[in-house]
Order: C-alpha cells, then sequence, then structure tokens
C-alpha cells in the first residue's frame, strides 16, 4: 500500500491517523510519513527512502537504532518469555544499575510510560507532605495525566486553566503555573499559598517548548524554595535523565531533587519509565506504605532486558562528552549556515539536544519559545524531509543526536541546512 492509501486509512480508524498527536504533522503542515525500519542514525519509510533520524522516537534511541547489544537481550528474552506477572532478577538489576547512575536515589519503582511515572510521582508527593497543590511550569510537558494538562493563561499564575477538555475545575485547581525560568514567579506562588504545596515539578532543562535551558540559579532557587516550604522538588527528567549526563540534569547542574521521574531511555525503546527517590519517600509506597500503585505489566520481562542492555552499555561507552562535543559542532554550524543565508535562528543546545528557533531573539521560556517563527520552521522542516533529513515534526520538539551519528553523517546534515536556508532566503 503507498503512504497516501495507508494515511487515508489510519484516518478513518484511528484518531488523527495517529497514536500520539504530534506524530500527525500538524504543527507543519503535510501528511507524515509510514515509516518501515530503522538502522544506526538512518529510518527507512515504506518505499525504502531513507532518513537521517533527528527524532531518535522522541528520546529513547541514543545508542543508534537497533544497538547489537540491546538486540541480542532482546533475543535472549524472547526465549525465555515475554510477561510473567512475578518478579524477575532483571527487574533487580535493573533497579540496581539506575540507582547507580543517577545521583543519591534509594529506592525506585518501574512504571510503562513517563506520564505514569509523573502522576505516581505526584501522588507520592501528596502522600508524603500531606498537602495538596502542584506546582509547574509554562510550557513543560508531563505526560497527559489530568493535573499536569494545565497552561496558564494571561494572570492565571494563581488558579490553572484546563487546556484540555475533559479536565475537571476540581483537578485544574490544584495545579498552579509559573514561566519557566522565573524565579520571582514560583517564589510569589509560594508566598500566597503556605503550606499548600506538595511539590514542584519541572524539566530541568526544557525539552517541550523546544529546549530551552534553565537560567544560571534557577534550578538551585527551585531547590532552595521548596526546602523553604517544606516540598517536595521532582526533577522530571524523562527527557533528559541518561541524555544529557549518565546522571541527567541532576548531576549537569550539581542541583538535587527529592523525586526523579525518568523514561525515554531507561526503556532502550520498549516501554518502560520510572521514578526514584530517598528511602524515607519511597518507603510510602504500596505495599510498604499507603500512597497506592501498580501495573499489570510494570518491570515487564522484554522491556527491562532492553532497558539493562542499553544503560549498561551506555554507562561502559561513556559517550556523554563526545556527544556534547558533536551537537555543539552541529549546533554552531547551523547557526553559521543560516547566517550566511541571512536567515535568524537561535540554537539552543545542551548536551546531545538541541532546536532551531527561527526567531532573532533569545529563546528562554514559553513566550519566547511562542515568539518563534514556526511557518518558518515548517518550510525547513520539509525541506530537510525531501533532502532526507527527519527533524521533529513540531518547533516545539526538541531534536537529538545518538552515538550513531557520525562526523560524516552530521556533516551530511549541515549540507543539507544549507540548502534548505539557501531556498528559504530565496523565497522570502
Ligand atoms: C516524554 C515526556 C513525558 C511523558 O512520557 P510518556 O512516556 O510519553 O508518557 C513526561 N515528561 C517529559 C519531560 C517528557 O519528555
Amino acid at each position: 500500500m503507498n503512504q497516501k492509501d495507508l494515511w487515508f486509512q489510519a484516518c478513518e480508524k484511528i484518531p488523527g491517523g495517529v497514536n500520539s498527536p504530534v506524530r500527525a504533522f500538524g504543527g507543519v503542515g503535510g501528511q507524515p510519513v509510514f515509516m518501515d525500519r530503522s538502522e544506526g542514525a538512518y529510518l527507512y519509510d515504506i518505499q525504502g527512502k531513507a532518513y537521517i533520524d533527528l527524532v531518535l522516537s522522541f528520546g529513547p534511541i541514543i545508542l543508534g537504532h537497533r544497538p547489537p547489544q540491546v538486540i541480542h537481550a532482546l533475543q535472549k528474552q524472547l526465549e525465555k518469555g515475554l510477561s510473567y506477572g512475578a518478579t524477575t532478577s532483571a527487574e533487580v538489576n535493573l533497579a540496581k544499575q539506575i540507582l547507580k547512575m543517577i545521583p543519591n536515589m534509594d529506592m525506585i519503582r518501574l512504571v510503562n510510560s513517563g506520564t505514569e511515572a509523573t502522576m505516581s510521582a505526584v501522588r507520592l508527593a501528596r502522600g508524603f507532605t500531606k498537602k495538596n497543590k502542584i506546582l509547574k511550569f509554562k510550557g513543560c510537558y508531563h505526560g497527559h495525566g489530568d493535573s499536569f494538562l494545565i497552561q496558564a493563561g494571561s494572570g492565571a499564575l494563581t488558579h490553572g486553566v484546563p487546556s484540555s477538555l475533559g479536565v475537571t475545575p476540581g483537578v485544574a485547581k490544584d495545579t498552579l503555573v509559573a514561566p519557566y525560568n522565573h524565579l520571582e514567579a514560583v517564589e510569589s506562588i509560594f508566598e500566597s499559598h503556605p503550606d499548600e504545596i506538595a511539590a514542584v515539578i519541572v524539566e530541568p532543562v526544557a525539552g517541550n517548548m523546544g529546549v530551552v535551558l534553565p537560567k544560571p540559579g534557577f534550578l538551585e532557587g527551585l531547590r532552595a524554595l521548596t526546602k523553604k516550604h517544606a516540598s517536595l522538588l521532582i526533577f522530571d527528567e524523562v527527557m533528559t535523565g541518561f541524555r544529557v549526563a549518565k546522571g541527567g540534569a541532576a548531576e549537569l547542574y550539581q542541583v538535587q531533587p527529592d523525586l526523579f521521574t525518568l523514561g525515554k531511555i531507561i526503556g532502550g525503546g520498549l516501554p518502560l519509565a520510572a521514578y526514584a527517590g530517598t528511602r524515607e519517600i519511597m518507603e510510602m509506597v504500596s505495599p510498604l506504605g499507603g500512597v497506592y500503585q501498580a501495573g499489570t505489566l510494570s518491570g515487564n520481562p522484554m522491556a527491562t532486558a532492553a532497558g539493562l542492555s542499553q544503560l549498561e552499555h551506555l554507562e561502559q561507552l561513556n559517550p556523554w562528552d563526545d556527544l556534547q562535543e558533536k551537537t555543539q559542532y552541529l549546533a554552531q554550524s547551523l547557526k553559521n549556515a543560516a547566517q550566511k543565508e541571512g536567515v535568524s535562528v537561535q540554537v539552543n543546545q545542551v548536551a546531545s539536544m538541541f532546536t532551531v528557533f527561527f526567531s532573532k531573539n533569545a529563546v528562554t521560556d514559553t513566550d519566547s519559545a511562542l515568539a518563534a517563527n514556526a511557518s518558518e520552521y515548517a518550510q525547513f522542516f520539509h525541506l530537510m524531509l525531501e533532502r532526507g533529513v527527519y527533524l521533529p515534526p513540531s518547533q516545539y520538539e526538541a531534536a537529538f543526536l545518538s552515538t550513531a551519528h557520525t562526523s560524516s553523517v552530521i556533516e551530511s546534515i549541515i549540507d543539507k541546512a544549507q540548502e534548505s536556508f539557501k531556498i528559504m532566503a530565496k523565497n522570502q
């Protein structure tokens, strides 16, 4: 079947044709590409056309597609079974491996998706502190749990407004929203809600409004304020965990949260996520404590085999400095290429995460991200897609590199970007 017929059938049977909205290309227009297989730095569509993949399944694929170690671990597990609903040694080994890599956490619980991890972490924070409200940041994404689907409208700093239908006002009122990188706003929310805030949840590097770095002092400030007000600090490291450093953003920025949420890379491409914390907090989780959380497929043997193998190999390879260098070089080269053609861009980058914003001004929060020219991004996206580079289909999603993106792959991305910027400049 061809791309067009498949898309027609997809739209008939699946809402919007996709099982996760951004895949529908709504942010860039046009019809999504049906992919068939993957290898290393490449995705191949159903016609066999190759694309340099900069989406990497939105984060999990840090060793490139189909790393031999992970495939081997999965093949071995395939011989033994798919799911037992009983404890396995791989769960213990994976727990030990994760706790060895992330800083200062004692215990961990495995779940199936980042959404579950953040929902559970917030329930745990409420159970532990006996407080009801949470504080999140505008433009940060923590999965699709009701409490997180709150967008601050202007003046909605104190009481959240639902940004999805189906989120009740009752839930919305317990989510407070502050602008990212604005510590004074957080401070004033704490002052107007003394003893009410169970936790502050934050993406320590924002990746879901495009990549936005924390300003110096922002994370440290959140740590100090949560301590002062006896609130927990939750680092949602579903994207940044094992991505920006071995120990995630907590290690990179040397700020210690009370709870971590993890996902994406820890599953090695299979559905697996987790939340971790100190013993005192994690002992409140059922069956030890009164905070209930469970899962039929949690700790699934295939997922734990893939995750454990990916993390062990990552730790051994220690690729973070190299990834940072390569990505910084790519970011600088993209900036130079755009400048040469007279196209204004900001390339935000940390470790192997980056976003090309079409803007004259620095992008430091949601408002400056929204001020970037999304239609120029859409043009760039399609020019790159034609040339065989698969960028995130939205201005507001992070792009990634993996260890499979060699220097020659990176040079090829730069060449194709140069061509694309040139065409954009001509069309202006
Ligand atoms: C992807 C992501 C989530 C949600 O994870 P899912 O597995 O898609 O539910 C939560 N938080 C952050 C920071 C993410 O990047």
